[in-house]
């Protein structure tokens, strides 16, 4: 059976947009709210997915391994909260360096995580700060909820049934 998921963009809405990009530990700070909203979502029976652009990487700013510290760090989170990050896909490519298929607004790395864990699009979302990120969801097909970087995804609540 497919199975629903929320697809979360990652600066902004998971941890705090600096203005900058993040990839130190002492730089990671979870937005207001948002393990109290995750719990509600996950009572709702919702995985949950983090798809985010790393171009830092590509500029030579920060490495993979930078990137994999914060996604341990997030999925460690998720476990002391009795929840699950169920996977995180990340582009480390730049347009201003290279190409790619993968760095939002492209839609790659969400279709392959909906394939890799047989996701029902219809019944999913995927949740940005930037036009970028609802334009990659809307791309699949997926509903697609537009916030305020930094903002509790509290506040989105009704919007996800
Ligand atoms: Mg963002
Ligand atoms: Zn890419």
């Amino acid at each position: 059976m497919k199975k629903k998921a929320i697809f979360l963009d990652r600066d902004g809405v998971v941890n705090k947009e600096r203005q900058d990009y993040t990839w130190k530990v002492e730089d990671f700070e979870f937005t207001d709210g948002f393990f109290e909203a995750m719990k509600i979502f996950s009572e709702m029976g919702f995985l949950f997915f983090v798809i985010t652009n790393q171009g830092g990487i590509a500029k030579g700013l920060y490495s993979h391994k930078d990137v994999e510290i914060l996604n341990d760090l997030m999925c460690n989170a998720f476990k002391t909260n009795n929840l699950q990050l169920t996977d995180v896909y990340y582009c480390p490519h730049h347009s201003e360096i290279e190409k790619c298929l993968c760095r939002k607004p492209d839609s790659l790395l969400i279709e392959k995580c909906i394939a890799n864990y047989n996701i029902d699009v219809k019944k999913s979302y995927f949740i940005g700060d930037r036009q970028r990120d609802v334009d990659a969801g809307a791309k699949v097909g997926l509903n697609t909820i537009k916030i305020k970087a930094n903002e509790s995804l509290l506040n989105y609540i009704e919007l996800i049934k």
